[in-house]
Protein backbone atom coordinates (compact mmCIF):
# COMPACT_ATOMS: atom_id res chain seq x y z
CA UNK A 1 0.00 0.00 0.00
CA UNK A 2 1.60 3.22 -1.15
CA UNK A 3 -0.83 6.39 0.41
CA UNK A 4 -3.40 6.43 3.03
CA UNK A 5 -5.65 9.05 2.08
CA UNK A 6 -7.90 10.19 5.09
CA UNK A 7 -11.01 10.29 2.57
CA UNK A 8 -11.60 6.36 1.72
CA UNK A 9 -11.84 4.99 -1.69
CA UNK A 10 -14.80 3.42 -2.74
CA UNK A 11 -15.29 -0.17 -4.33
CA UNK A 12 -18.70 -1.45 -5.51
CA UNK A 13 -19.16 -5.00 -5.22
CA UNK A 14 -22.73 -6.77 -7.47
CA UNK A 15 -23.39 -10.16 -6.98
CA UNK A 16 -26.85 -12.00 -6.42
CA UNK A 17 -24.93 -14.36 -3.66
CA UNK A 18 -24.69 -13.21 -0.27
CA UNK A 19 -21.65 -15.72 0.03
CA UNK A 20 -19.99 -14.48 -3.43
CA UNK A 21 -20.24 -10.41 -1.74
CA UNK A 22 -18.67 -11.80 1.66
CA UNK A 23 -15.61 -13.75 -0.03
CA UNK A 24 -15.14 -11.10 -2.27
CA UNK A 25 -15.22 -8.54 0.84
CA UNK A 26 -12.91 -11.15 2.37
CA UNK A 27 -10.16 -11.08 -0.67
CA UNK A 28 -10.21 -6.83 -0.98
CA UNK A 29 -10.58 -5.55 2.77
CA UNK A 30 -7.52 -3.02 3.16
CA UNK A 31 -6.98 -0.05 5.27
CA UNK A 32 -8.84 3.14 3.03
CA UNK A 33 -11.08 1.08 0.96
CA UNK A 34 -14.58 0.87 1.57
CA UNK A 35 -16.71 -2.06 -0.17
CA UNK A 36 -20.13 -0.84 -0.96
CA UNK A 37 -22.10 -4.61 -1.70
CA UNK A 38 -25.41 -5.08 -3.61
CA UNK A 39 -27.14 -7.90 -4.21
CA UNK A 40 -28.90 -6.25 -7.59
CA UNK A 41 -28.55 -4.07 -10.37
CA UNK A 42 -31.11 -1.67 -8.80
CA UNK A 43 -29.35 -2.03 -5.39
CA UNK A 44 -25.91 -1.13 -7.11
CA UNK A 45 -27.59 1.71 -8.97
CA UNK A 46 -28.48 3.30 -5.90
CA UNK A 47 -25.18 3.02 -4.38
CA UNK A 48 -23.40 4.74 -7.44
CA UNK A 49 -26.04 7.46 -6.97
CA UNK A 50 -24.48 8.39 -3.44
CA UNK A 51 -20.70 7.41 -4.06
CA UNK A 52 -17.89 7.79 -6.36
CA UNK A 53 -16.50 4.40 -6.98
CA UNK A 54 -13.08 3.37 -8.11
CA UNK A 55 -13.89 0.11 -9.16
CA UNK A 56 -17.24 -2.17 -9.60
CA UNK A 57 -16.90 -5.31 -9.90
CA UNK A 58 -19.90 -7.54 -11.18
CA UNK A 59 -20.90 -10.20 -11.56
CA UNK A 60 -22.46 -10.80 -15.31
CA UNK A 61 -25.19 -13.85 -13.97
CA UNK A 62 -27.45 -12.07 -12.33
CA UNK A 63 -31.44 -12.52 -12.25
CA UNK A 64 -33.43 -9.31 -13.40
CA UNK A 65 -30.76 -7.24 -14.48
CA UNK A 66 -28.06 -8.96 -15.29
CA UNK A 67 -23.82 -7.43 -14.91
CA UNK A 68 -23.79 -6.66 -18.63
CA UNK A 69 -27.30 -4.71 -18.39
CA UNK A 70 -25.89 -3.02 -15.38
CA UNK A 71 -22.96 -1.82 -17.28
CA UNK A 72 -24.77 -0.31 -20.08
CA UNK A 73 -27.09 2.07 -17.44
CA UNK A 74 -23.87 2.85 -15.99
CA UNK A 75 -22.31 3.72 -19.01
CA UNK A 76 -25.06 5.99 -20.02
CA UNK A 77 -24.92 8.18 -16.72
CA UNK A 78 -22.35 10.93 -16.71
CA UNK A 79 -21.99 10.27 -13.24
CA UNK A 80 -20.58 6.84 -13.59
CA UNK A 81 -19.43 6.57 -17.27
CA UNK A 82 -15.63 6.29 -16.59
CA UNK A 83 -15.88 4.01 -13.75
CA UNK A 84 -13.75 0.94 -14.30
CA UNK A 85 -15.77 -2.51 -14.36
CA UNK A 86 -14.32 -6.33 -13.93
CA UNK A 87 -16.85 -8.49 -14.51
CA UNK A 88 -17.08 -12.10 -12.96
CA UNK A 89 -17.96 -14.87 -14.90
CA UNK A 90 -18.92 -18.63 -14.44
CA UNK A 91 -17.41 -20.18 -16.86
CA UNK A 92 -15.92 -19.38 -19.99
CA UNK A 93 -17.99 -16.35 -21.34
CA UNK A 94 -18.58 -16.96 -24.97
CA UNK A 95 -17.14 -14.59 -27.81
CA UNK A 96 -20.96 -13.13 -28.05
CA UNK A 97 -21.49 -12.17 -24.15
CA UNK A 98 -17.51 -10.73 -24.03
CA UNK A 99 -18.00 -8.45 -27.09
CA UNK A 100 -21.08 -6.92 -25.03
CA UNK A 101 -18.94 -6.78 -22.21
CA UNK A 102 -16.70 -4.79 -23.99
CA UNK A 103 -18.94 -2.19 -25.96
CA UNK A 104 -20.58 -1.68 -22.35
CA UNK A 105 -16.79 -0.52 -21.26
CA UNK A 106 -15.61 -3.24 -19.49
CA UNK A 107 -12.09 -3.18 -18.53
CA UNK A 108 -11.49 -7.08 -17.55
CA UNK A 109 -13.26 -10.12 -16.91
CA UNK A 110 -12.60 -12.56 -14.36
CA UNK A 111 -13.49 -16.23 -14.51
CA UNK A 112 -14.98 -17.91 -11.40
CA UNK A 113 -13.54 -19.32 -9.11
CA UNK A 114 -11.67 -16.43 -8.85
CA UNK A 115 -7.98 -16.32 -8.06
CA UNK A 116 -7.12 -14.40 -5.15
CA UNK A 117 -3.87 -12.83 -6.28
CA UNK A 118 -4.98 -12.13 -9.73
CA UNK A 119 -8.16 -10.45 -8.43
CA UNK A 120 -6.40 -8.37 -4.95
CA UNK A 121 -3.12 -7.04 -7.60
CA UNK A 122 -6.04 -5.94 -10.42
CA UNK A 123 -7.90 -4.01 -7.73
CA UNK A 124 -5.07 -2.70 -6.26
CA UNK A 125 -3.88 -0.93 -10.15
CA UNK A 126 -7.10 0.78 -9.77
CA UNK A 127 -6.88 1.54 -5.93
CA UNK A 128 -3.91 3.01 -6.81
CA UNK A 129 -4.83 5.00 -10.12
CA UNK A 130 -7.95 6.23 -8.08
CA UNK A 131 -6.04 7.98 -5.84
CA UNK A 132 -3.78 9.41 -8.66
CA UNK A 133 -6.66 10.94 -10.08
CA UNK A 134 -8.35 12.23 -6.81
CA UNK A 135 -4.53 13.99 -5.97
CA UNK A 136 -4.54 15.52 -9.50
CA UNK A 137 -7.60 17.02 -8.94
CA UNK A 138 -7.10 18.48 -5.93
CA UNK A 139 -3.95 19.91 -7.05
CA UNK A 140 -5.61 21.55 -10.20
CA UNK A 141 -8.32 23.06 -7.68
CA UNK A 142 -5.56 24.04 -5.45
CA UNK A 143 -3.94 25.82 -8.28
CA UNK A 144 -6.72 26.98 -9.36
CA UNK A 145 -7.75 28.97 -6.27
CA UNK A 146 -4.21 30.31 -5.69
CA UNK A 147 -4.41 31.42 -9.06
CA UNK A 148 -7.70 33.33 -8.20
CA UNK A 149 -6.09 34.15 -4.85
CA UNK A 150 -2.96 35.64 -6.95
CA UNK A 151 -4.93 37.75 -9.15
CA UNK A 152 -7.31 39.20 -6.36
CA UNK A 153 -3.56 40.09 -4.32
CA UNK A 154 -2.19 41.89 -6.89
CA UNK A 155 -4.95 44.31 -7.63
CA UNK A 156 -5.06 45.02 -3.84
CA UNK A 157 -1.19 45.26 -4.37
CA UNK A 158 -1.16 48.05 -7.31
CA UNK A 159 -3.67 49.99 -5.22
CA UNK A 160 -2.20 49.37 -1.82
CA UNK A 161 1.13 51.00 -3.50
CA UNK A 162 -0.48 53.47 -5.53
CA UNK A 163 -2.25 54.89 -2.54
CA UNK A 164 0.70 56.17 -0.63
CA UNK A 165 2.55 57.23 -4.19
CA UNK A 166 -0.06 60.11 -4.77
CA UNK A 167 0.80 62.38 -2.04
CA UNK A 168 4.87 61.83 -2.31
CA UNK A 169 4.35 62.65 -6.44
CA UNK A 170 2.56 66.01 -5.48
CA UNK A 171 5.17 66.41 -2.77
CA UNK A 172 7.93 66.35 -5.52
CA UNK A 173 5.96 67.88 -8.16
CA UNK A 174 5.18 71.54 -5.89
CA UNK A 175 8.89 70.87 -5.17
CA UNK A 176 10.01 71.27 -8.81
CA UNK A 177 7.32 74.04 -9.21
CA UNK A 178 9.12 76.52 -6.78
CA UNK A 179 12.66 75.03 -6.33
CA UNK A 180 13.92 77.36 -3.62
CA UNK A 181 11.02 76.70 -0.86
CA UNK A 182 10.58 73.22 0.81
CA UNK A 183 7.25 72.06 0.78
CA UNK A 184 5.49 72.83 3.92
CA UNK A 185 5.71 70.55 7.01
CA UNK A 186 2.29 69.05 6.79
CA UNK A 187 3.69 67.85 3.58
CA UNK A 188 6.56 66.57 4.44
CA UNK A 189 5.21 64.85 7.42
CA UNK A 190 2.45 63.29 5.13
CA UNK A 191 5.62 62.37 2.25
CA UNK A 192 7.58 61.01 5.28
CA UNK A 193 4.21 58.72 7.04
CA UNK A 194 3.11 57.59 3.23
CA UNK A 195 7.10 56.63 2.64
CA UNK A 196 7.41 54.48 6.09
CA UNK A 197 3.91 52.78 5.55
CA UNK A 198 5.69 51.78 1.93
CA UNK A 199 8.80 50.70 3.36
CA UNK A 200 6.37 48.79 5.95
CA UNK A 201 4.39 46.68 3.71
CA UNK A 202 7.89 45.64 1.37
CA UNK A 203 8.93 44.16 4.43
CA UNK A 204 5.97 42.64 5.55
CA UNK A 205 5.66 40.98 1.94
CA UNK A 206 9.61 40.28 2.24
CA UNK A 207 8.88 38.62 5.54
CA UNK A 208 5.93 36.02 4.10
CA UNK A 209 8.12 35.74 1.17
CA UNK A 210 11.23 34.65 3.52
CA UNK A 211 8.57 32.32 5.64
CA UNK A 212 7.50 30.51 3.19
CA UNK A 213 10.67 29.60 1.67
CA UNK A 214 11.69 28.25 5.66
CA UNK A 215 14.32 31.43 5.20
CA UNK A 216 13.13 33.63 8.35
CA UNK A 217 16.19 33.78 10.92
CA UNK A 218 14.72 34.36 14.70
CA UNK A 219 17.16 36.26 16.79
CA UNK A 220 15.89 34.03 19.38
CA UNK A 221 17.13 35.15 23.44
CA UNK A 222 16.12 35.21 26.93
CA UNK A 223 14.04 38.24 26.89
CA UNK A 224 11.47 40.41 29.00
CA UNK A 225 8.10 39.69 27.47
CA UNK A 226 6.84 43.21 29.14
CA UNK A 227 9.91 45.19 27.42
CA UNK A 228 8.76 43.54 23.64
CA UNK A 229 5.15 44.64 24.68
CA UNK A 230 6.47 48.18 25.88
CA UNK A 231 8.25 48.63 22.11
CA UNK A 232 5.24 47.21 20.15
CA UNK A 233 2.87 49.72 22.38
CA UNK A 234 5.36 52.47 21.61
CA UNK A 235 5.90 51.71 17.95
CA UNK A 236 1.97 51.64 17.66
CA UNK A 237 0.35 54.58 19.88
CA UNK A 238 0.84 57.06 17.64
CA UNK A 239 -1.45 54.92 15.38
CA UNK A 240 -4.07 54.35 17.87
CA UNK A 241 -3.72 58.02 19.17
CA UNK A 242 -4.37 59.21 15.49
CA UNK A 243 -7.79 57.58 15.71
CA UNK A 244 -8.48 58.61 19.45
CA UNK A 245 -8.90 55.55 20.82
CA UNK A 246 -8.59 54.62 23.93
CA UNK A 247 -5.56 52.25 25.30
CA UNK A 248 -5.83 50.55 28.24
CA UNK A 249 -2.76 48.15 29.94
CA UNK A 250 -3.62 44.91 31.87
CA UNK A 251 0.56 44.06 32.24
CA UNK A 252 1.39 42.08 35.55
CA UNK A 253 4.45 43.79 36.65
CA UNK A 254 6.50 41.21 38.14
CA UNK A 255 8.54 39.81 34.73
CA UNK A 256 7.91 37.40 32.47
CA UNK A 257 10.48 35.64 30.52
CA UNK A 258 10.50 34.45 27.08
CA UNK A 259 13.09 32.54 24.83
CA UNK A 260 12.09 34.15 21.91
CA UNK A 261 13.28 36.67 19.17
CA UNK A 262 12.26 40.35 20.72
CA UNK A 263 11.72 42.21 17.43
CA UNK A 264 9.67 39.60 16.28
CA UNK A 265 7.32 39.50 19.36
CA UNK A 266 6.99 43.38 19.29
CA UNK A 267 6.28 42.93 15.49
CA UNK A 268 2.90 40.98 16.01
CA UNK A 269 1.97 42.25 19.45
CA UNK A 270 2.30 45.90 17.60
CA UNK A 271 0.57 44.23 14.21
CA UNK A 272 -2.57 43.35 16.65
CA UNK A 273 -2.71 46.59 18.37
CA UNK A 274 -2.84 48.16 14.91
CA UNK A 275 -5.24 46.01 13.49
CA UNK A 276 -7.85 47.18 16.47
CA UNK A 277 -6.91 50.31 15.67
CA UNK A 278 -7.62 50.28 12.28
CA UNK A 279 -11.17 48.03 12.30
CA UNK A 280 -12.26 49.75 14.93
CA UNK A 281 -14.35 52.95 14.53
CA UNK A 282 -12.83 56.74 15.74
CA UNK A 283 -12.58 57.03 19.63
CA UNK A 284 -12.75 53.13 20.46
CA UNK A 285 -11.27 51.05 23.17
CA UNK A 286 -8.67 48.53 22.70
CA UNK A 287 -7.39 46.44 25.85
CA UNK A 288 -4.32 44.61 25.71
CA UNK A 289 -4.17 42.06 28.97
CA UNK A 290 -1.42 39.30 29.86
CA UNK A 291 -2.10 36.41 31.93
CA UNK A 292 -0.08 34.07 32.81
CA UNK A 293 -1.23 30.04 33.35
CA UNK A 294 1.33 27.74 34.38
CA UNK A 295 3.95 27.83 31.91
CA UNK A 296 2.23 29.88 29.66
CA UNK A 297 1.66 33.40 28.98
CA UNK A 298 -1.83 34.62 27.02
CA UNK A 299 -1.32 38.19 25.58
CA UNK A 300 -4.83 39.36 24.29
CA UNK A 301 -5.38 42.01 22.39
CA UNK A 302 -9.58 43.73 22.02
CA UNK A 303 -11.21 45.75 20.65
CA UNK A 304 -15.46 46.99 20.09
CA UNK A 305 -14.73 47.95 16.59
CA UNK A 306 -16.42 46.33 13.42
CA UNK A 307 -15.97 42.60 14.73
CA UNK A 308 -15.64 39.60 12.28
CA UNK A 309 -18.47 37.68 10.94
CA UNK A 310 -18.32 34.06 12.52
CA UNK A 311 -17.63 32.22 9.16
CA UNK A 312 -14.76 34.55 8.47
CA UNK A 313 -12.84 33.43 12.04
CA UNK A 314 -10.92 30.46 10.49
CA UNK A 315 -9.90 31.86 7.31
CA UNK A 316 -8.77 35.68 8.22
CA UNK A 317 -5.61 34.26 9.03
CA UNK A 318 -5.34 32.81 5.30
CA UNK A 319 -2.71 34.89 3.20
CA UNK A 320 -4.14 37.80 1.05
CA UNK A 321 -7.59 37.18 3.08
CA UNK A 322 -9.25 40.15 4.13
CA UNK A 323 -13.21 40.35 5.10
CA UNK A 324 -13.70 43.16 2.41
CA UNK A 325 -11.13 43.95 0.06
CA UNK A 326 -13.08 46.90 -1.44
CA UNK A 327 -16.09 48.64 0.18
CA UNK A 328 -16.88 50.14 3.85
CA UNK A 329 -15.10 47.45 5.91
CA UNK A 330 -11.68 47.93 3.60
CA UNK A 331 -9.00 49.66 5.42
CA UNK A 332 -6.63 49.32 2.84
CA UNK A 333 -3.63 46.55 3.82
CA UNK A 334 -2.67 43.70 1.76
CA UNK A 335 -4.16 41.10 3.69
CA UNK A 336 -0.59 39.74 5.11
CA UNK A 337 -0.74 40.41 8.74
CA UNK A 338 -2.03 38.30 10.33
CA UNK A 339 -1.15 35.37 8.00
CA UNK A 340 2.38 36.52 9.11
CA UNK A 341 1.53 37.21 13.05
CA UNK A 342 0.32 33.26 12.76
CA UNK A 343 3.96 32.09 11.27
CA UNK A 344 5.72 34.06 13.44
CA UNK A 345 3.86 32.93 16.71
CA UNK A 346 3.87 29.03 15.45
CA UNK A 347 7.51 29.55 15.01
CA UNK A 348 7.84 30.47 18.93
CA UNK A 349 5.70 27.34 19.62
CA UNK A 350 2.85 29.43 20.26
CA UNK A 351 -0.93 29.83 18.96
CA UNK A 352 -3.07 32.93 17.69
CA UNK A 353 -6.42 32.81 17.70
CA UNK A 354 -9.19 35.03 17.05
CA UNK A 355 -12.65 35.41 18.46
CA UNK A 356 -15.95 37.85 17.82
CA UNK A 357 -19.35 37.70 18.47
CA UNK A 358 -20.28 39.13 15.26
CA UNK A 359 -20.27 42.06 12.85
CA UNK A 360 -20.39 45.61 15.33
CA UNK A 361 -19.30 43.00 18.09
CA UNK A 362 -15.50 44.03 18.51
CA UNK A 363 -12.58 41.37 18.14
CA UNK A 364 -10.32 39.62 20.40
CA UNK A 365 -7.06 38.21 19.28
CA UNK A 366 -5.19 36.24 21.42
CA UNK A 367 -1.56 35.25 21.83
CA UNK A 368 -0.37 32.08 23.56
CA UNK A 369 3.41 31.77 24.20
CA UNK A 370 5.29 29.16 25.80
CA UNK A 371 7.72 30.99 28.74
CA UNK A 372 11.42 30.05 29.08
CA UNK A 373 12.16 26.82 31.01
CA UNK A 374 14.07 28.87 33.14
CA UNK A 375 11.92 31.87 34.87
CA UNK A 376 14.75 33.23 36.29
CA UNK A 377 16.03 36.83 35.66
CA UNK A 378 18.69 35.88 32.05
CA UNK A 379 21.59 34.48 32.95
CA UNK A 380 24.76 35.50 30.73
CA UNK A 381 25.31 31.88 29.38
CA UNK A 382 24.44 33.31 25.58
CA UNK A 383 27.88 34.97 25.92
CA UNK A 384 30.59 32.65 25.09
CA UNK A 385 33.81 33.30 25.88
CA UNK A 386 35.42 35.85 23.42
CA UNK A 387 38.28 33.27 22.99
CA UNK A 388 39.76 34.07 19.43
CA UNK A 389 39.82 37.60 20.53
CA UNK A 390 42.45 39.98 22.40
CA UNK A 391 40.25 41.30 25.58
CA UNK A 392 38.93 44.83 25.12
CA UNK A 393 38.95 47.49 27.00
CA UNK A 394 35.33 48.93 27.57
CA UNK A 395 33.90 52.07 29.27
CA UNK A 396 30.53 51.09 30.35
CA UNK A 397 28.89 54.37 30.96
CA UNK A 398 24.84 54.45 32.97
CA UNK A 399 23.28 56.35 35.53
CA UNK A 400 21.59 52.94 36.85
CA UNK A 401 24.44 51.56 38.78
CA UNK A 402 22.95 48.35 39.01
CA UNK A 403 22.54 47.96 35.20
CA UNK A 404 25.87 49.33 34.62
CA UNK A 405 27.26 46.51 36.93
CA UNK A 406 25.29 44.11 35.59
CA UNK A 407 26.34 44.73 32.13
CA UNK A 408 30.31 45.56 33.32
CA UNK A 409 30.16 41.87 35.09
CA UNK A 410 28.83 39.84 32.18
CA UNK A 411 31.69 41.50 29.90
CA UNK A 412 34.37 40.55 32.48
CA UNK A 413 33.19 37.17 32.43
CA UNK A 414 34.16 36.74 28.82
CA UNK A 415 37.44 38.81 29.40
CA UNK A 416 37.03 42.18 28.56
CA UNK A 417 38.56 45.05 30.88
CA UNK A 418 35.66 46.74 32.12
CA UNK A 419 35.55 50.03 34.04
CA UNK A 420 32.31 51.90 35.11
CA UNK A 421 30.72 55.58 34.91
CA UNK A 422 27.82 56.42 36.18
CA UNK A 423 27.46 60.13 34.82
CA UNK A 424 28.79 62.12 31.89
CA UNK A 425 31.61 63.58 33.53
CA UNK A 426 32.65 61.13 34.99
CA UNK A 427 32.81 59.39 31.64
CA UNK A 428 35.08 62.30 29.86
CA UNK A 429 37.48 61.60 32.62
CA UNK A 430 37.43 57.69 32.26
CA UNK A 431 37.88 57.75 28.87
CA UNK A 432 40.70 59.75 28.96
CA UNK A 433 42.25 58.30 31.58
CA UNK A 434 42.00 54.36 30.38
CA UNK A 435 41.47 54.94 26.49
CA UNK A 436 38.50 52.50 26.01
CA UNK A 437 38.58 50.52 22.83
CA UNK A 438 35.03 50.53 22.71
CA UNK A 439 32.28 52.95 25.15
CA UNK A 440 28.81 52.17 26.21
CA UNK A 441 26.70 54.90 26.60
CA UNK A 442 23.25 55.10 28.29
CA UNK A 443 21.13 57.47 26.36
CA UNK A 444 18.97 59.45 28.78
CA UNK A 445 21.09 60.75 31.85
CA UNK A 446 20.92 63.57 34.18
CA UNK A 447 23.05 66.49 33.95
CA UNK A 448 25.14 65.35 30.52
CA UNK A 449 23.19 62.86 28.17
CA UNK A 450 24.71 60.04 26.16
CA UNK A 451 24.67 62.27 23.21
CA UNK A 452 26.43 65.24 24.48
CA UNK A 453 28.91 62.71 25.77
CA UNK A 454 29.56 60.91 22.57
CA UNK A 455 29.69 64.35 21.11
CA UNK A 456 32.41 65.62 23.44
CA UNK A 457 34.32 62.54 22.66
CA UNK A 458 33.97 62.54 19.36
CA UNK A 459 36.09 66.04 18.62
CA UNK A 460 38.68 64.21 20.20
CA UNK A 461 41.07 62.63 17.67
CA UNK A 462 42.50 60.45 20.54
CA UNK A 463 38.69 58.80 20.29
CA UNK A 464 38.65 58.51 16.24
CA UNK A 465 39.16 54.66 16.71
CA UNK A 466 36.84 54.13 19.53
CA UNK A 467 34.17 52.15 19.08
CA UNK A 468 30.96 53.87 20.38
CA UNK A 469 27.76 51.75 21.32
CA UNK A 470 24.41 53.58 22.17
CA UNK A 471 22.19 51.54 24.85
CA UNK A 472 18.92 53.47 24.79
CA UNK A 473 15.04 52.04 25.44
CA UNK A 474 13.88 53.92 22.47
CA UNK A 475 14.57 51.85 19.26
CA UNK A 476 13.07 53.45 16.38
CA UNK A 477 14.07 54.77 13.21
CA UNK A 478 14.13 58.45 14.17
CA UNK A 479 16.12 57.41 17.77
CA UNK A 480 18.37 55.43 15.25
CA UNK A 481 19.33 58.30 13.42
CA UNK A 482 19.63 60.98 16.13
CA UNK A 483 22.66 58.19 17.50
CA UNK A 484 24.35 58.01 14.22
CA UNK A 485 24.36 61.80 13.74
CA UNK A 486 25.73 62.58 17.48
CA UNK A 487 29.06 59.94 16.22
CA UNK A 488 27.68 56.66 17.42
CA UNK A 489 28.86 53.30 15.55
CA UNK A 490 26.44 51.03 16.70
CA UNK A 491 22.85 51.40 18.86
CA UNK A 492 21.41 49.00 21.11
CA UNK A 493 17.95 48.94 22.49
CA UNK A 494 17.31 47.91 25.48
CA UNK A 495 17.27 45.55 27.38
CA UNK A 496 20.39 44.43 25.56
CA UNK A 497 20.41 41.70 23.32
CA UNK A 498 23.94 39.72 24.24
CA UNK A 499 24.13 37.60 21.44
CA UNK A 500 23.73 41.15 19.10
CA UNK A 501 26.45 43.03 21.74
CA UNK A 502 28.87 39.54 21.69
CA UNK A 503 28.97 39.72 17.55
CA UNK A 504 29.56 43.98 17.87
CA UNK A 505 32.42 43.12 20.21
CA UNK A 506 33.54 40.40 18.12
CA UNK A 507 34.11 42.94 14.86
CA UNK A 508 35.97 45.55 17.20
P1 LIG B 1 -5.10 43.69 6.42
O1 LIG B 1 -5.38 44.40 7.70
O2 LIG B 1 -3.93 44.19 5.67
O3 LIG B 1 -6.30 43.56 5.56
P2 LIG B 1 -4.61 41.32 8.08
O4 LIG B 1 -4.04 39.99 7.69
O5 LIG B 1 -3.93 42.05 9.17
O6 LIG B 1 -4.68 42.17 6.76
O7 LIG B 1 -6.12 41.07 8.49
C1 LIG B 1 -6.95 40.29 7.65
C2 LIG B 1 -8.39 40.71 7.77
O8 LIG B 1 -8.89 40.37 9.06
C3 LIG B 1 -8.60 42.21 7.66
O9 LIG B 1 -8.71 42.59 6.30
C4 LIG B 1 -9.89 42.41 8.41
O10 LIG B 1 -10.98 42.12 7.55
C5 LIG B 1 -9.86 41.33 9.49
N1 LIG B 1 -9.41 41.87 10.80
C6 LIG B 1 -8.15 41.83 11.32
N2 LIG B 1 -8.12 42.38 12.55
C7 LIG B 1 -9.36 42.78 12.83
C8 LIG B 1 -10.00 43.43 13.95
N3 LIG B 1 -9.30 43.77 15.06
N4 LIG B 1 -11.33 43.67 13.87
C9 LIG B 1 -12.04 43.32 12.77
N5 LIG B 1 -11.51 42.73 11.68
C10 LIG B 1 -10.21 42.45 11.70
Amino acid sequence: MTNVDPDPVHFLLVDDLEGNLLSLEGLLRREGLVLLKASSGTEALELLLKHEVALAILDVQMPGMDGFELAELMRGSERTRRVPIIFLTAGSADRQRRFRGYEAGAVDFLHKPIEPDILRSKADVFYELFLQRRQIARQRDALELADRRKDEFLAVLAHELRNPLTPIRYGLDMMRMSPDQAPPEDMQAMMDRQLTHLVRLIDDLMDVSRISRGKIDLRKAHISLQAALQSAIEASRPFIESRRHALSLDIPEDPLWLDADATRISQVISNLLNNAAKYTPEGGRIGLCVNRTGNQVFISISDNGIGIPEEMLPRIFDLFTQVEKRGERSRGGLGIGLALARQLVELHQGTLEASSAGNGQGSTFVVQLPLAANAATPTPEPLRRAHDQAPLRILVVDDNVSSAETTGRILSMVGHEITLAHNGPDALRLAGESAPDVIMLDIGMPDMSGYEVCRELRRDPAFKDTVFIAQTGWGQERDRLKTQEAGFDHHLTKPVNFHELAELLAKV
